[in-house]
């Protein structure tokens, strides 16, 4: 379980996150859903530990985010531009997040992991490729299996369909989830898009200019929306 609590993040004199509190049970899978610079991946990179929170905290379980070392977090990634390294074929690029990891594992260990992953991502066969020969939608498979491969406690998924089209993303939506209710991986998930968090989301939270106006599943929110912002956002997709 992952707990923000009153967390607070002041970029020189501009505030992007007020006070914003949240729990986030394990295995659930959330998004957190906004417009632009509504602080969404500023809450993103706080729970990686790529940036730090001004006041509030941050919990893993019992423990403080700020005493466990970013890699010790079991934190996997996904975002929108997260290119792969476009001279590795797919299966380098997923095992490379073991070469490096600190759990040491045989050439063939990771061989028959990446072999996992593959199938996993129905992606088996394209290991050879490079990114640049495959589609943009297989290439957002190929990053969530890297972030997998390392077997992480918490996925984090910042906008990871954003630069796909409707269809691409409709199917990578199913795919997720299946991959999700399969592996039981606590998600959180940013998006500015109502009808991908709606569809996607076990829960969903609104987040207005830093500060988060409603959380619900995505028939509470559709049902009873806080206010008139949370209407006119959600209405896009209704
Ligand atoms: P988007 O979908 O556009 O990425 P967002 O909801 O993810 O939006 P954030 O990226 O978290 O929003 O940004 C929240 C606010 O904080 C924005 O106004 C942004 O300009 C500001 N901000 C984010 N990072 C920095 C930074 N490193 N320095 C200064 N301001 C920042």
């Amino acid at each position: 379980k992952i707990r923000l609590d009153t967390v607070v993040k002041t970029f020189e004199t501009f505030r992007a996150v007020h006070g914003v509190s949240l729990d986030i049970e394990s295995g659930e899978l959330v998004a957190l859903l906004g417009p632009s610079g509504s602080g969404k991946t500023t809450i993103l990179r706080m729970v990686a530990g790529l940036e730090y929170a001004d006041g509030g905290a941050i919990y893993f379980g019992a423990e403080n985010a700020t005493d466990i070392p970013v890699r010790d977090r079991g934190v996997g990634f996904v975002f929108q531009h997260y290119a792969l390294f476009p001279h590795m074929t797919v299966a380098e690029n997923i095992a490379f997040g073991m070469k490096v990891s600190k759990v040491k594992r045989s050439a063939e260990a990771i061989a028959a992991r990446v072999g996992e992953l593959l199938d996993l991502v129905q992606l088996s066969g394209l290991g050879e490729r490079f990114p640049g020969q495959i589609s943009g939608g297989q290439r957002q498979r190929v990053a969530l299996a890297r972030a997998l491969a390392v077997d992480p406690r918490v996925l984090l998924l910042d906008e990871p369909f954003g630069a796909l089209d409707a269809n691409v993303r409709r199917d990578l939506r199913r795919w997720l989830r299946r991959i999700h209710d399969e592996l039981g991986i606590t998600t959180l998930f940013v998006t500015h898009d109502q009808e991908e968090a709606l569809d996607l989301a076990d829960r969903v939270v609104i987040l207005d200019k830093g500060r988060i106006v409603q959380e619900g599943t995505p028939e509470e929110v559709c049902r009873n929306p806080a206010n008139a912002f949370v209407m006119n956002f959600l209405g896009d997709a209704n």
